[in-house]
């Protein structure tokens, strides 16, 4: 029994330290199961309703992984991406990012930013699905053209759905085609646009819409902050991006490249990068 003494004064101990206070008082009798002592939680609670697997507090809930969170971006820098971001255009090269009939991309590259010159649209070579997806971008600062003829581009999830890119600073057009609308379904819920030739982001959270064969059994939903701004909380998505037509669905592959849309105008790109969601 001596031997044994210190064992369990330390797993009071331990036991002691998991409780915040007015906690205590969950626990009516001793652990009787062997209890690893580095477990912190409990073993006794409810379960949570709909998590079959866990309790309340559970103690042998696995700790999320840890990773390094990024900095925010300046006007005149980037910031730096979280640490376990996919990194598609860190202001170097275009490396990542095909252009039509998958050539090489033009964009012309210079100063940490690629931009638009007419070359076509481009496609990363990272496919992905569900994400969330970080974009800055700014429009073009000589101002030309209006409605839809000034720093059109184009954030295309999967090449399919479309987070408009446009001068929406001063500048109307129809409302389900400005800055950060979801292209011909939603206008943003603010127009949270910065001036021309400023830096702004998107933070995109993307779910994928899921197919069986040609049904869709789970449209797809988008989460978008503006410049920080909360601009769709979880819409959804009506179907492929359409001009002048009601979106629908058909089906596609699980992960597809993201595409950046030559929209004819000068917009420039920097510090992309998403993260795949996990369920
Ligand atoms: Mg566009």
């Amino acid at each position: 029994m001596k031997r044994i003494a210190p064992l369990l004064l330390s797993l009071a101990v331990v036991g002691s330290q998991s409780l915040a206070a007015g906690e205590a008082k969950n626990i009516d009798a001793p652990v009787e199961a062997p209890v690893p002592p580095k477990l912190i939680g409990y073993f006794d609670s409810e379960f949570i309703p709909g998590q079959t697997k866990w309790r309340v507090h559970d103690a042998y809930r696995p700790a999320p992984r840890i990773i390094t969170p990024g900095t925010a971006s300046t006007p005149k820098r980037p910031g730096q991406p979280p640490s376990d971001a996919i990194v598609l255009f860190d202001g170097s090269d275009l490396s990542g990012w095909s252009g039509g009939g998958d050539k090489p991309a033009q964009w012309k590259v210079e100063n940490g930013y690629m931009e638009v010159n007419g070359s076509g649209s481009i496609r990363s070579k990272e496919a992905f699905g569900s994400c969330q997806l970080h974009v800055e971008w700014a429009a073009p600062t000589v101002v030309k053209g209006d409605s839809q003829a000034r720093g059109n581009s184009g954030v295309i999830i999967m090449g399919l759905y479309e987070i408009q890119v446009l001068d929406s600073f001063n500048n109307r057009t129809y409302s389900d085609g400005q800055a950060s609308a979801v292209y011909g379904q939603y206008p943003p819920l603010v127009n949270a646009s910065r001036a021309p030739g400023q830096w702004q982001t998107f933070d995109i959270i993307f779910e994928a819409p899921k197919y069986d064969g040609d049904k869709v059994v789970k449209p797809g939903y988008v989460t978008v902050l503006h410049n920080g701004v909360l601009v769709h909380h979880r819409r959804k998505i009506l179907g492929r991006v359409a001009h002048k037509f009601a979106a629908k669905y058909a089906p596609h592959a699980d992960k597809l490249p993201l595409m950046l849309q030559d929209h004819g105008n000068p917009v420039r790109y920097r510090n992309i990068w998403f993260r795949p969601l996990g369920e």
